[in-house]
């Protein structure tokens, strides 16, 4: 049985006080779940949503991650760093770091390998553009970015999101049904590249415009681990309600 997990992305959404009125709103609701609940601030809040963490239930991730552990690469946070304010998870690969940072299957595998090393748990994402869709190529867009990001990367715990980038902020949601269809596709890659033991326990999200409106239909879906949220982890009551879907 793989446990639910359900994170928050807030991107560049959220000053010290806001995420301290959001998390502060939060945490008396978000006590024992049925699922795993993380919380990706920025940077910048990533202490003192850490701080306010310690004792809760909820985990702590980043937004990103480089792949060197320290040096001169201006910008940039390691691995060291993100393990040392609080973080568990981090998320690679996001579409809009691929869309608008230039990064690319080499750089996100790149990175994935920096967490593992330092016991980060990687969050995945993955998914096809509209264009990729219509053109009937959503299953081989989903393999390449999985055989090149997983490229040299065995049995580890990461968690997959399938996030289909015409569904990310814009209301667009897939349909329970075309998100559980990828996600089938994604656990038979699995099965046949890492075998039946690790296609069995993997979690694979689903994100694109995630509501309290869609989010128990979403999960009723058997393939469908959880769900990564951008918008609507922005505010407490709709994240609550998330957090509390209802098994149908
Ligand atoms: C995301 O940030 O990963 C995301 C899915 O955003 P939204 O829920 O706003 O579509």
């Amino acid at each position: 049985m793989r446990t639910p997990i359900i994170a928050g992305n807030w991107k560049m959404n959220n000053t010290i006080d806001e995420a301290r009125g959001l998390v502060s709103g939060l945490i008396p609701l978000i006590g024992e779940n049925h699922a795993d609940v993380v919380l990706a601030p920025p940077f910048t809040a990533l202490y003192v949503v850490s701080e306010m963490l310690s004792g809760s239930n909820i985990k702590l991730a980043a937004q990103d991650i480089f792949w060197e552990d320290r040096g001169a690469y201006t910008g940039e946070v390691s691995p060291i760093m993100l393990k040392d304010i609080g973080c568990s998870y981090v998320i690679i690969g996001h579409s809009e770091r691929r869309q608008y940072f230039a990064e690319d299957d080499e750089s996100v595998n790149r990175k994935i390998k920096a967490a593992l090393r330092h016991r980060l748990i990687p969050i995945v994402c993955i998914g096809e553009t509209l264009k990729e869709r219509e053109g009937g190529k959503t299953l081989n867009v989903i393999e390449r970015e999985l055989t090149a990001g997983l490229n040299g990367i065995s049995g580890d715990d990461i968690v997959i999101a399938y996030e289909p980038i015409w569904a990310i902020g814009t209301g667009k949601t897939a349909t329970p049904e075309q998100a559980n269809e990828v996600h089938i596709f994604i656990r038979k890659w699995f099965r046949d590249n890492y075998g039946e033991d690790y296609s069995r326990k993997i979690r694979i999200q689903y994100g694109g415009s995630v509501t309290p409106e869609n989010i128990d239909s979403l999960m009723a879906q058997p393939e469908i681990d959880g769900v990564l949220v951008g918008g609507a982890s922005l505010k407490v009551e709709s994240f609550v309600r998330i957090v509390n879907f209802k098994v149908m």
